[in-house]
């Protein structure tokens, strides 16, 4: 068996062990006889593994008491228009900030609920930077304001949280959730799909305060609202229940390595290490500005883009995987998630210096 190093921007790499554990797990979850996806998800096995899946959630995150933490489905699109579903609460309009092809995705979606104001945008500068937050004209009148913490096809990442002036601060983590240190606290709501850094796809984590959970209009789908859906344990109907297991192994795996603080501290090295290699090259180079360049997703492109195919053709030979750009910008794009070992970053630097050399 020869795995590869993936860099793709998810569904990605998981932890080996989490895989191996599945395997081991696969025809007799501990002793019940059966596969976990052929457990009711109302029966003691499986209210087991959810139970355990979410306290893991908890501690890793320190997510405070008074938020509810719910497993959905739809991915962070689904949230795009589950958010004003749920919080508009009889506002008209609510504040995003666009940082990205992400952002602009959740506006687009925001806007068939309410009146999107964008309270700033780096789109002139084509997404590679972060307007000032001095600069941002937040409306106290709206119903939260929204932003992206790192965007995933553009490689930029918040490393602070924005003053959101009084308004309810909604972010989509889906590309770094897990990978860095969190105040919990500061947010009215995050939300992420699980198959970057959690799982494979399947699941939606949204953390809510509850002083946000309850206010969705009677006309909004039960399995849309926040409050139905925290009220049944996000069991509302049936659950993504081999996903939440895996997940919940992920959890596991990522509490093993020493948790958020741990791992974070190894993102930052290997993030350091592949930016350094980039800039140091006179045939690669990133065009985000330095203090918001993404730990997770890292775009790059060649001095000379007619060599682009013969370098993806010769990584892949080298088993580093998918490291084709987003087709909207192009070029590369190394995406580093939690489970990426520092090793195949090692290689990817490698294999890079060796390619140039060459051409
Ligand atoms: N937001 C961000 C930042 C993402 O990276 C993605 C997926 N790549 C999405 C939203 C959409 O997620 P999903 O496909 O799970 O709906």
């Amino acid at each position: 068996m020869a795995r590869i190093y993936n860099f793709s921007a998810g569904p990605s790499m998981l932890p080996e062990a989490v895989l191996v554990k599945a395997q081991q797990e696969m025809l007799d979850w501990r002793g019940s006889g059966m596969s976990v996806m052929e457990m009711s998800h109302r029966g003691k096995h499986f209210m087991a593994i959810a139970e355990t899946m979410k306290n893991d959630l908890i501690e890793l995150m320190a997510i405070p008491a008074n938020y509810k933490v719910l497993f959905l489905q739809g991915g962070a699109s689904a949230q795009f228009a589950m958010i004003p579903q749920n919080i508009l609460n009889g506002k008209t309009t609510a504040c995003y900030v666009n940082t990205g092809a992400w952002s602009t995705s959740a506006i687009k979606e925001a806007g068939k609920y309410c009146e999107v104001k964008t309270v700033a945008s780096s789109e002139e500068g084509k997404f590679t930077g972060i307007p000032a937050f001095e600069k941002w004209r937040i409306d106290p009148a709206a119903a939260y304001l929204h932003y992206t913490s790192n965007e995933t096809i553009h490689g930029v990442e918040f490393n602070q949280v924005p003053e959101a002036g009084g308004l309810p601060l909604v972010c989509d983590m889906s590309s770094n959730i897990l990978s860095r240190s969190v105040d919990v606290g500061r947010y009215g709501i995050i939300y992420a799909g699980t198959q970057k850094n959690m799982g494979p796809s399947g699941v939606t984590v949204v953390i809510v305060r509850e002083d946000l959970v309850g206010l969705a209009p009677k006309s909004v789908p039960s399995v849309f609202n926040y409050q139905q859906q925290a009220n049944s344990d996000s069991m509302l109907n049936t659950p993504a229940t081999y996903n939440w297991y895996l997940l919940g192994l992920v959890l596991q795996w990522l509490k093993a390595e020493g948790g958020v603080a741990a791992i974070e501290q190894r993102n930052i090295q290997k993030a350091d290490k592949l930016y350094q290699a980039i800039d140091q090259s006179s045939l690669y180079s990133n065009p985000v500005d330095k203090d918001c360049r993404s730990r997770m997703n890292i775009p790059f492109v060649l001095a000379d883009a007619a060599l682009d195919k013969e370098f993806l053709k010769q990584a892949e030979l080298n088993g580093l995987s998918t490291l084709a750009g987003h087709r909207s910008v192009g070029g590369m794009r190394a995406s580093i998630y939690n489970a990426m070992p520092e090793a195949g970053v090692d290689a990817l630097i490698e294999f890079m210096a060796e390619f140039e050399r060459s051409h």
